[in-house]
């Protein structure tokens, strides 16, 4: 490895490793200073005060609502009976979730009624809406430190980043306005902005900024430190995964698909590459430029999507829906099992019509490395025609998830995050290749932007995500150490009016 490299992965590894405020700046708390509470006049007029949104979804919010039942004597009950309810989800298993799921939802019944009224009126919703400014701060290139260059994409590359007031890493997705310009990628850029934006799931990439600079325009995502699945199943040892690995990967896409299909929106794009690892062996699925959002008629023409990974129904020119992503899995089950993707061998180039062909027709072939399960699955989920395929029978994921191969998995406790990963990357590796080989990035010249470009950027260009943001602030430690009040429960200065 090359000096160079060596640099850019040792700032890296050091700057990940901060935690307990080491990454933060000097002047953090300048930076995220709470405006006085008379500067958040227009914010309380405007702020839709939908209870779900702001005491349950926000997780600041849902943080100084609780706060706020604590302070109350006659509302303390009803924390901690929402406390019980929810903290520990292997004695909830146990509990009947269905039961509880019904008190929960007694309880924001009754939260949602007079309590939220007083709150809105109490120092704990001012405090909210001195957050709610700070989130809203405009968003720029400074807001971050930049560390090595992790990848290229089409229409530029991604960057490790620190966000200076909190020290949390991300990673920075840039597009070049030139390169957007030039192929027409507006809506592209535009769609995987705004589908990122609206969900909220631990099995997709989560966008925490979307900004833009002289040259770029930029999504700030989830930092996946553990590189992507092609890089785990061709580039350590024999190709290909245990059967663990793949059974715990393929569980959680399966979840991730279904997150994503509940939102009405169909992927198109599941490969190896596309699906990452985070620091503790968790996966994202991540690069949704080619999902699409269904309208009414729960289908959509068009081929995209890697050729090799593109189900039959796309390649023959028909509408399509959801049933394009189990197909997806089928393929991302079979490659982690034998180590190459079903329909091409490794290093084989086929021709794109003869690689359509073998899609349609051609039976895949399963070695030795199959079990019985996984090779029973793989054939379910590769199945041409789409109304017979896994998943297309009527219960979408659940029939996926009920598969024999899948015996094992706990999906509840998966779904909440508390199954142990099966691997977990070594925080001292730097999953990717060396800088120097990653491409450099070619320039376009030629290319004007113009007013129209402007009003295209600035709908790209709206700041902090509040879901994203929030948690950060929570995760980094900075709300413990900025939300205090006066002594004794009184307001504090910058809220007195
Ligand atoms: P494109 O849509 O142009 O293909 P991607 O979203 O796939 O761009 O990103 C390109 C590359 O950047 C990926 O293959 C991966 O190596 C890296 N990358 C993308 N997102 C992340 C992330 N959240 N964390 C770490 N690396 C990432
Ligand atoms: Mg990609
Ligand atoms: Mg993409």
């Amino acid at each position: 490895m090359e000096i160079e490299s060596m640099v850019a992965n040792s700032a890296l590894i050091r700057a990940r490793e901060g935690g307990g405020g080491k990454g933060r700046s000097w002047k953090w708390r300048e930076m995220l200073r709470f405006p006085h509470i008379s500067q958040c006049e227009d914010l309380a007029m405007s702020i839709e005060r939908d209870y779900y949104s702001l005491c349950v979804k926000q997780p600041i919010g849902k943080k100084l609502f609780q706060l706020f039942c604590q302070s109350r004597p006659d509302l303390q009950n009803y924390i901690s009976l929402q406390d019980a309810l929810t903290k520990c989800d292997e004695e909830r298993r146990d509990f009947g979730i269905r039961i509880i799921q019904k008190y929960l939802m007694n309880l924001h019944e009754y939260l949602s009624g007079e309590p939220f009224l007083q709150y809105q009126d109490s120092m704990f919703f001012d405090r909210f809406l001195q957050w709610k400014m700070v989130e809203r701060q405009p968003i720029t290139k400074h807001v971050f430190r930049q560390y090595r260059l992790l990848g290229k994409g089409g229409f530029g590359e991604v960057w490790a980043c620190q966000v200076r007031a909190t020290g949390m890493m991300y990673a920075c997705k840039k597009l070049e306005k030139t390169h957007v310009k030039k192929r027409r990628g507006e809506s592209m850029a535009l769609n995987e902005k705004q589908i990122l934006e609206g969900l909220d799931s631990r099995f997709v990439v989560n966008l925490a900024y979307a900004y833009e600079t002289k040259h770029a325009l930029c999504m700030v995502l989830t930092m996946m430190n553990g590189g992507d699945l092609r890089f785990h199943i061709y580039n350590i040892g024999a190709p290909g995964l245990e059967e663990d690995r793949v059974r715990f990967y393929a569980a959680e896409v399966c979840c991730g698909l279904m997150h994503l299909h509940q939102e009405s929106i169909v992927y198109r794009d599941l490969k190896p590459e596309n699906i990452l690892l985070d620091d503790n062996g968790h996966i994202r699925i991540s690069d949704l430029g080619l999902a699409v959002r269904l309208s009414e008629s729960r289908m959509v023409r068009g081929r995209v999507g890697t050729l090799g990974y593109m189900a039959p129904e796309v390649i023959s020119h028909e509408h399509y829906g959801k049933t394009v992503d189990w197909w997806g899995l089928g393929c991302l089950i079979y490659e982690m099992t034998a180590g190459q993707p079903p329909f091409r061998s490794r290093g084989e180039h086929p021709s794109t019509s003869d690689m359509e062909r073998r899609i349609l027709t051609q039976q895949e072939e399963y070695n030795d490395k199959f079990c019985q399960e996984v090779k029973d699955l793989c054939s379910l989920l590769l199945t041409k025609e789409p109304r017979q395929r896994l998943g297309c029978w009527g219960a979408n994921g659940k029939e996926v998830q009920s598969h024999a191969f899948f015996k094992k998995i706990n999906f509840r406790m998966l779904e909440a995050g508390l199954v142990e990963p099966p691997f977990k990357p070594d925080p001292r590796q730097v999953y990717c290749s060396d800088v120097q080989d990653i491409e450099e990035f070619s320039t376009v010249k030629g290319v004007i932007l113009d007013q129209k470009d402007n009003n295209f950027y600035s709908k790209f260009n709206t700041g902090s995500v509040p879901i994203t943001w929030q948690n950060e602030i929570i995760e980094m430690g900075c709300f413990r150490e900025l939300n205090i009040f006066g002594p004794s429960g009184s307001r504090s200065p910058d809220l007195d009016w």
